[in-house]
């Protein structure tokens, strides 16, 4: 276990969360890196002895950390801006691993995307066909394309995480796939190197996955009937982790659907997992400011707040809350919000949990490294926490915390007249 109590004390491997508080003070994200190598390592595992990559998705933690370690392990990446491409080949990731995703690539990005010579562009549209062939051409290029093909699964998630349906923006329609890659092999400036999908985010059962890679096998044979073989499938991320006391399907239970599905087929199979690899690896560390008793609910006001996590807000996301000091919960402990500093009634961590707590004391909302520092802002002018990693019974900062003056750095007042 990654964080459990010792001598009472709720620890990160073998470092006390107190001591991580005193010495770099809070609000605090916590990273476990033996628990991040556990969690890819299961993944590289279940695929041994196949061709394949595992692509980290970059946007649910993109720490150079993070991403260094990933690259160590032998990891790929996928990424969904040049942005995250330029923090891959910072923290030393290989672009020639990396899948390129999203429906809005602006030319520029594509650009770099070609110039940094990544493994595939995944498209997901007609028109970004057509403006990735123009680029490649104007460079000399061929650029390794696939197509994200969205076939209309449900991945019964979140609607704002599920990815995969009709009236979603994601994908092309599975019905045009046949007559898009037809389209794309004539183009001078593509060279067509796989086929993608992914339906969605926090799927806690494998069927819907399993369903999409059904569908996403079948087109391919289509396809080989039509003349056009490819190198690789990619079948996305959005395996699930536990947050609370949920059913969840492990890992292994994607992994062998989604290998039952491709039977014998050659295509290298790459599979872009996120949450799955850092989401409990991680944690917010946050301190207690007050204790507010009401008429109507207690509360809990403490020094994280929604800039800093914002999936409660935003998804109505449950995260565990933990006491740092371990305590019994007697008589005095009450039902709690644990809400932070910011000016909107959104601005809640946790709702109705039975705390036993003091001003001053420490909480640490778990579960909280994936989608966790990557979403946070500078609402209310706050400055943005501060990373550590825990590795080998030591810990080292990752970033620091945001200095108030960086957080208008780039603003200017005009010249009034
Ligand atoms: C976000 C995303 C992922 C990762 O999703 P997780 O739920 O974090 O595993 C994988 N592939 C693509 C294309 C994505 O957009």
């Amino acid at each position: 276990m990654a964080f459990a109590y010792r001598s009472g004390v709720l620890c990160a491997e073998q470092v006390s969360l107190e001591d991580i508080a005193r010495q770099f003070g809070t609000p605090c994200y916590v990273y476990s890196r033996a628990a991040i190598e556990r969690a890819y390592r299961e993944y590289a595992d279940e695929l041994s002895g196949r061709s394949s990559l595992v692509c980290y998705s970059v946007k649910a933690n993109s720490n150079l950390a993070v991403l260094a370690l990933m690259a160590r392990l032998g990891a790929g990446f996928d990424i969904v801006s040049g942005g995250e491409l330029a923090r891959v080949i910072a923290a030393g990731g290989d672009p020639a691993k990396v899948v390129f995703s999203g429906v809005g690539k602006s030319a520029h990005e594509i650009r770099g995307a070609l110039q940094a010579g990544v493994l595939s562009i995944n498209l997901e549209s007609e028109q970004e066909l057509a403006r990735v062939n123009d680029i490649a051409v104007s460079m000399g290029k061929r650029a390794p394309v696939a197509f994200r093909v969205n076939p209309d699964v449900d991945a019964k998630t979140h609607p704002y995480i599920s990815t995969g349906l009709k009236q979603s923006k994601f994908g092309i329609a599975y019905a045009d796939a046949e007559r898009l890659y037809r389209e794309a092999a004539r183009l001078p400036g593509i060279r067509l190197t796989g086929i993608g999908c992914h339906i969605g985010s926090l799927m806690n059962d494998s069927a819907p996955f399993v369903a999409a890679t059904q569908r996403i096998v079948a087109l391919l044979a289509r396809l080989e009937e039509g003349g056009i073989s490819l190198a690789h499938i990619d079948l996305g991320g959005g395996m699930g982790i536990r947050y609370q006391d949920e059913a969840q399907a492990p890992v292994a239970a994607f992994v062998h659907g989604a290998l039952d599905a491709i039977g014998q087929r050659k295509e290298k199979l790459l599979l872009d997992p996120g949450r799955s690899i850092v989401g409990n690896a991680g944690l917010l560390l946050t301190r207690i400011e007050y204790v507010k008793p009401g008429e109507a609910k207690n509360f809990v006001v403490v020094d994280a707040a929604m800039n800093d996590l914002i999936r409660p807000a935003l998804y109505d996301a449950w995260h565990e809350v933990r006491q740092v000091r371990e305590v019994e919960l007697d008589a005095a402990a009450g039902v709690y919000d644990i809400v932070g500093p910011v000016c909107e009634s959104a601005d809640f961590l946790a709702r109705g949990r039975k705390l036993a707590v003091r001003p001053g004391a420490l909480l640490a909302l778990m579960s909280a490294g994936a989608y966790g520092m990557v979403m946070s802002s500078n609402y209310n002018t706050r400055p943005r926490p501060a990373e550590v990693m825990v590795a080998s019974g030591a810990v080292q900062l990752v970033r620091r915390r945001e200095a108030v003056g960086e957080m208008f750095a780039g603003e200017r007042v005009p010249e009034w007249n």
